[in-house]
Protein backbone atom coordinates (compact mmCIF):
# COMPACT_ATOMS: atom_id res chain seq x y z
CA UNK A 1 0.00 0.00 0.00
CA UNK A 2 1.31 3.60 -1.31
CA UNK A 3 1.25 5.34 2.41
CA UNK A 4 4.09 8.22 0.98
CA UNK A 5 2.27 10.97 -0.01
CA UNK A 6 3.76 13.22 -3.05
CA UNK A 7 5.49 16.25 -3.13
CA UNK A 8 6.00 15.94 -6.87
CA UNK A 9 5.12 14.39 -9.85
CA UNK A 10 5.74 14.56 -12.80
CA UNK A 11 2.42 14.17 -14.84
CA UNK A 12 3.13 14.09 -18.58
CA UNK A 13 6.47 15.76 -18.33
CA UNK A 14 5.39 18.31 -16.62
CA UNK A 15 6.50 18.68 -12.60
CA UNK A 16 3.66 19.54 -10.27
CA UNK A 17 3.95 20.62 -6.71
CA UNK A 18 1.28 18.67 -4.67
CA UNK A 19 0.84 20.91 -1.33
CA UNK A 20 -0.91 20.17 1.47
CA UNK A 21 -3.17 22.52 3.68
CA UNK A 22 -4.63 22.20 6.68
CA UNK A 23 -7.30 25.24 5.82
CA UNK A 24 -9.70 25.23 3.18
CA UNK A 25 -9.19 28.84 2.47
CA UNK A 26 -6.01 27.26 1.69
CA UNK A 27 -6.83 25.52 -1.00
CA UNK A 28 -8.60 27.39 -2.87
CA UNK A 29 -7.22 30.28 -4.92
CA UNK A 30 -9.61 30.89 -7.90
CA UNK A 31 -12.42 32.69 -5.13
CA UNK A 32 -14.74 29.09 -5.26
CA UNK A 33 -16.46 28.89 -1.31
CA UNK A 34 -14.43 25.90 -1.18
CA UNK A 35 -12.79 22.53 -2.82
CA UNK A 36 -11.51 19.74 -1.37
CA UNK A 37 -8.63 20.38 -4.22
CA UNK A 38 -7.51 22.45 -7.13
CA UNK A 39 -5.16 22.53 -9.87
CA UNK A 40 -3.76 25.49 -11.12
CA UNK A 41 -2.38 25.15 -14.69
CA UNK A 42 -0.18 28.15 -13.95
CA UNK A 43 2.11 27.36 -11.36
CA UNK A 44 1.29 23.83 -11.58
CA UNK A 45 0.32 23.74 -8.17
CA UNK A 46 -1.85 21.21 -6.79
CA UNK A 47 -3.33 22.16 -3.23
CA UNK A 48 -5.20 19.07 -1.36
CA UNK A 49 -7.25 19.89 1.61
CA UNK A 50 -5.78 17.67 4.53
CA UNK A 51 -6.47 18.79 8.20
CA UNK A 52 -4.97 15.12 9.59
CA UNK A 53 -8.47 14.35 10.23
CA UNK A 54 -9.31 13.00 6.55
CA UNK A 55 -9.62 9.74 5.92
CA UNK A 56 -6.74 8.48 3.93
CA UNK A 57 -8.82 6.84 0.95
CA UNK A 58 -10.66 10.63 0.44
CA UNK A 59 -7.17 12.57 0.69
CA UNK A 60 -6.04 10.08 -2.36
CA UNK A 61 -9.21 10.22 -4.16
CA UNK A 62 -8.74 14.73 -4.18
CA UNK A 63 -4.99 13.78 -5.54
CA UNK A 64 -6.02 12.05 -8.29
CA UNK A 65 -8.95 14.48 -8.84
CA UNK A 66 -6.74 16.99 -9.23
CA UNK A 67 -4.26 14.90 -11.46
CA UNK A 68 -6.88 14.26 -13.73
CA UNK A 69 -7.18 18.23 -13.78
CA UNK A 70 -4.14 18.08 -14.72
CA UNK A 71 -3.71 15.60 -17.39
CA UNK A 72 -6.63 16.83 -18.98
CA UNK A 73 -5.04 20.32 -19.17
CA UNK A 74 -2.00 19.15 -20.51
CA UNK A 75 -4.40 17.23 -23.46
CA UNK A 76 -6.09 20.17 -23.98
CA UNK A 77 -9.36 19.31 -22.92
CA UNK A 78 -9.93 22.22 -20.10
CA UNK A 79 -11.89 25.30 -20.96
CA UNK A 80 -9.79 28.09 -20.57
CA UNK A 81 -10.32 27.96 -16.58
CA UNK A 82 -14.26 27.41 -16.68
CA UNK A 83 -14.56 23.84 -15.66
CA UNK A 84 -17.67 22.45 -17.12
CA UNK A 85 -19.83 20.17 -15.04
CA UNK A 86 -19.42 17.65 -17.14
CA UNK A 87 -15.44 17.84 -16.68
CA UNK A 88 -16.23 17.56 -12.59
CA UNK A 89 -18.13 14.73 -13.31
CA UNK A 90 -15.65 12.29 -15.26
CA UNK A 91 -12.63 13.79 -13.58
CA UNK A 92 -14.15 12.07 -10.36
CA UNK A 93 -15.12 8.92 -12.42
CA UNK A 94 -11.59 8.42 -13.65
CA UNK A 95 -10.45 9.31 -10.01
CA UNK A 96 -12.20 6.77 -8.31
CA UNK A 97 -11.27 4.04 -10.83
CA UNK A 98 -7.56 4.95 -10.37
CA UNK A 99 -7.61 5.14 -6.34
CA UNK A 100 -9.75 1.43 -6.69
CA UNK A 101 -7.02 0.09 -9.13
CA UNK A 102 -3.96 0.72 -6.68
CA UNK A 103 -5.46 0.22 -3.53
CA UNK A 104 -6.86 -3.28 -4.97
CA UNK A 105 -3.62 -3.91 -6.54
CA UNK A 106 -0.69 -3.06 -3.10
CA UNK A 107 1.80 -5.97 -5.28
CA UNK A 108 2.08 -3.82 -8.02
CA UNK A 109 1.67 -0.22 -6.00
CA UNK A 110 2.91 -1.20 -2.79
ZN1 LIG B 1 -12.53 19.04 -10.07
Amino acid sequence: MIEKRPRKLQILGFEYTIEYHASLSDVTHDGRDMAWGTCDYQTATIRIFDDGERPDAEVWHTIWHEVCHAIFSICGRTFAGKEKPDEEVVVDQVASGIVSVIRNNPKVFG
